[in-house]
């Protein structure tokens, strides 16, 4: 029988420790592991950046939250973006990303993986028509991010999946916003799943990590050839804080979305608010296929306001509990304006985000609290 969500973030890859039965897995700090002889590993660990018993777990847990076979823990969300570009992309190959990916993502594109000889083209992931019309014959991927930072546009996994196989092309899907608790990709037809674990499976805005998670498992030994060769690797103390975090996730997440739900009440009935970017709302262009695709519709919010930039700045620097910083999906609620903040990388790009635009990472702090907060800074 397989086991609930809640069970298998507590236990997957978790077992007591075998030595001391200790019920947490411990931050195995060591770089290198005594041998039995040469080439006799006790344990099948010879050096950590190839393998960590920390890290294991957390690659265990991961994989069984996605519904994957093969899980892989890096140092950053980046850091697992590049390893997949790396490992299934060579110089002439097309990718076809989203018309608004996060900013980072655009950036490893734009800046670094174009010099190398990858080309690329942003297209509107909502709309199937033009995904399958921006496919080349080169074309060898299909990179998805639904829902989309800081736009939260959804596109619908199942479709492109679709796409992808008929273009024999490779279908990522970053995962972040959602979490495997509210959105499983590999079970809509995705080959990848990436994270920045940094935002809701590590969940405290104490440690920075990325993940890949694969359901086959060709593929997944692949990415972890690459792991390896490339080093990006997470190190014990942050995989352990990350499986600390992804034990709580199904709590965390749907207090992410009850409060996101009010913040989207408040904001949708106020005069400063010219427009809610919320996948939860029923005029959402995307409402229908996130409706279909995920258990709930997440913690993130964004939202346009009267009176351009400025305005939008003010509001940013107004609040009290939401704090002014960039990043997301950590215990405590967040504010920025993406225009000069996360997405400054793409000012000038096809894929600028508008000057007026505030996010919110909305936090499990006190709902009455985070309404009465977000009021005063919009008075
Ligand atoms: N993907 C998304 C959707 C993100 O929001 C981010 C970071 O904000 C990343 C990837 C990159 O992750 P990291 O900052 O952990 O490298």
């Amino acid at each position: 029988m397989t086991e609930g969500f809640e069970t298998l973030a507590i236990h997957a890859g978790q077992e007591a420790d075998p030595h001391t039965g200790a019920v947490v897995v411990p931050i195995y700090a060591t770089s290198t592991y005594k041998q039995d002889g040469v080439g006799g590993l006790r344990s099948g660990y010879e050096y950590s950046r190839s393998a960590n018993p920390t890290r294991t777990a957390l690659e265990e847990c991961l994989a069984a939250l996605e519904g994957g076979t093969r899980g892989l823990a890096f140092a950053s969300g980046l850091a697992a973006e590049d390893a997949i570009l790396r490992a299934l992309c060579v110089p002439g190959d097309h990718v076809i990303i989203p018309s608004d990916a996060y900013g980072g993502t655009y950036r490893l594109f734009a800046k670094v993986y174009e010099r190398w000889g990858l080309t690329f083209d942003p297209a509107p992931l909502g709309d199937i028509d033009a995904v399958r019309a921006a496919v080349t014959d080169s074309t060898r991927m299909i990179w998805v991010e639904t829902p989309t930072n800081p736009l939260l546009g959804v596109a619908d996994i199942a479709a492109l999946a679709q796409v992808a196989r008929e273009a024999g092309a490779t279908l990522v899907v970053d995962n972040t916003f959602a979490s495997p608790y509210l959105q499983q990709p590999l079970a809509l037809g995705a080959d990848i799943v990436v994270h920045s674990t940094t935002k809701y499976l590590g969940g405290h805005s104490d440690v920075v990590g990325g993940a890949l998670v694969t359901a086959d498992a060709e593929l997944g030994e692949r990415l972890a050839f690459h792991q390896n060769a490339m080093g990006a690797v997470a190190g014990p103390f942050d995989a352990w804080l990350t499986l600390r975090g992804a034990k709580t996730l199904a709590v965390r997440m749907d207090r992410h979305c009850d409060n996101a739900e009010r913040v989207v009440e408040l904001l949708s009935a106020h005069p400063k608010v010219t427009q809610v970017l919320y996948p939860g709302l029923p005029g959402h262009p995307g409402h229908e296929a996130a409706a279909k695709q995920m258990r709930r519709f997440g913690g993130m919010v964004s939202f346009r306001v009267a009176g351009g930039p400025d305005e939008a700045v003010r509001v940013c620097e107004r609040t009290r509990l939401f704090t002014l910083g960039e990043s997301l999906g950590g215990v405590e609620s967040l504010i920025e304006h993406p225009g000069r903040m996360t997405h400054q990388s793409v000012a000038g790009s096809p894929l600028e985000v508008p000057d007026d635009l505030v996010r919110l990472s909305v936090g499990i702090e006190s709902i009455d609290d985070l309404l009465a907060d977000l009021t005063e800074a919009l008075r």
